[in-house]
């Protein structure tokens, strides 16, 4: 069966989690769309790990991690990692071998792309968009302006000197007039590239035929998204999105598998709300009451995984929530963070916005977002700690009030809930599994 375990909100929500528990009963893990840009934390026998390209089935021996065709491949970041992922494994004992495969059809991200990021950044100052300067906008600009580079190019095409030659042409342009930074070199380029080809070649394949026939063999597929619904170029709140889709319905051309094939959306949501980056977040707190809630996400890592930015905080966004799981297509949630809410006399739950003075339960655009004001219900707090709690009988009454109007207001079932940063800390709801 193929299922996507994708975010429902901004990113952050813990799908690193959720993905590496499931992934022990899965075949194949695979990451279909972004690059280095995000990243999933992990905790469990092999201690903490943030993970950027790497699918999060890296820790499970049995498992292929493909990295397909719409990922933005830093060949230069993948190598590293690996690196890094194999000292862990290999620190605790256990073996060192990771089992992934590299589409040869996957974009390559070069390093201007990342300097341009950087530079447009510094060029826009008051205005920038708060990107995590990974060279996502100028690597998804050259993809489908057909100006980038797939992977089989460094192995197949006699040509490739003479395109990079042509493509610094054009930045140094941009570079010259527009940044007034240093000029590329294209011969230096080219060489550096071809070198980190060679590093990830024993890694790449034709990972389109893999799939499709692990499909048509019936194994268990992942398919891990990367950021939320609300950070997705097309429906999420542009322009502080991210450049590519991390909707679910991404995932049957960022992995090359049949739409129909995808039987199962696990969205993965918070119990509160996080964002790291610019853009309108209704629900954003300040002062002690933000400084708390983050604090209290501690163990949630609430600073970026990818950039330490402390993540902006917020009580749980029902309106985005609910548009999230809508456009992602959720068949079933992972509610993570339920630990976090503990301290908490009484629960806000953001259930409507009100925007020049008129109330809605819909999700609108960047502009009117900026205008909203949240409206809150709140619901009785549990006062307790219940970390690591693996039975939803043993959750307090609060708690399970609070886990059961989440699931009525989003219309969804929630399959998990998840109490703990750890692999195990966390209840299956067998029923809607
Ligand atoms: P991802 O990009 O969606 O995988 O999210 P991140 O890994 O960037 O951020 C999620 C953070 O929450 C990580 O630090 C996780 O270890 C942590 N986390 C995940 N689930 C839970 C949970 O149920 N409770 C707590 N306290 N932390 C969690």
């Amino acid at each position: 069966m193929v299922r996507a375990i994708v975010g429902a909100n901004w990113g952050d929500e813990g799908k690193g989690k959720i993905t590496d528990m499931c992934a022990a009963r899965a075949d194949i893990v695979v990451r279909f769309q972004g690059g280095g840009n995000a990243g999933h934390t992990i905790i469990n026998e092999y201690g903490k790990n943030a993970l950027h390209l790497l699918p999060s089935g890296v820790f499970h021996k049995n498992v292929v991690n493909v990295i397909a065709n719409g990922v933005a491949l830093n060949i230069e970041s993948l190598l590293e990692e690996i690196e890094g992922v194999k000292k862990s494994i290999s620190a605790a004992g256990g073996e060192a071998a990771i089992n992934l495969l590299v589409s040869d059809k996957a974009q390559v991200l070069m390093g201007h792309h990342i300097l341009k990021d950087v530079y447009e950044e510094e060029r826009l100052a008051e205005r920038k968009f708060g990107s995590t300067k990974s060279g996502m906008a100028p690597f998804y600009a050259d993809k489908f302006s057909k100006s980038g580079i797939q992977l089989w190019q460094l192995y197949d095409d006699g040509d490739l000197r003479a395109k990079i030659a042509g493509v610094c042409e054009k930045i140094n342009i941009e570079l010259k007039y527009l940044y007034k930074k240093d000029l590329l070199d294209p011969d230096a380029i080219y060489d550096g590239i071809m070198k980190l080809g060679e590093a990830v070649r024993p890694y790449v394949g034709d990972t389109l035929a893999f799939l499709r026939s692990a499909v048509r063999e019936g194994k268990d597929i992942l398919l891990e998204g990367q950021l939320g619904a609300l950070r997705d170029v097309d429906h999420g709140i542009y322009p502080y999105t991210t450049s590519s889709n991390t909707l679910a319905g991404y995932a049957a051309a960022g992995a090359g598998i049949p739409p129909y094939e995808i039987k199962e959306i696990l969205a993965v949501t918070k119990a509160y709300s996080s964002c790291v980056g610019e853009g309108p977040f209704v629900v954003e707190l300040s002062g002690d009451e933000a400084e708390e809630l983050r604090r209290r996400g501690g163990d949630a890592g609430e600073y970026g995984a990818k950039t330490g930015r402390p993540r902006r905080v917020g009580f749980f966004d029902a309106i985005a929530a609910r548009y999230g799981c809508e456009v992602q297509g959720a068949t079933c949630i992972a509610l993570t963070g339920l630990d976090v809410m503990g301290y908490l006399k009484e629960i806000p739950v953001c259930v409507a916005y009100e925007i020049d003075g008129e109330k809605t339960e819909s999700f609108p655009n960047s502009a009117k977002q900026y205008r909203a004001k949240p409206v809150y219900e709140y619901l009785p707090g549990w006062e307790s700690d219940i970390r690591g709690a693996v039975r939803e009988v043993d959750l307090p009454e609060n708690a399970k009030r609070y886990v059961s109007f989440i699931e009525e207001y989003i219309g969804v079932p929630i399959a998990y809930i998840s109490t703990g940063p750890k692999r195990d800390e966390i209840i299956i709801r067998q029923k809607n599994v």
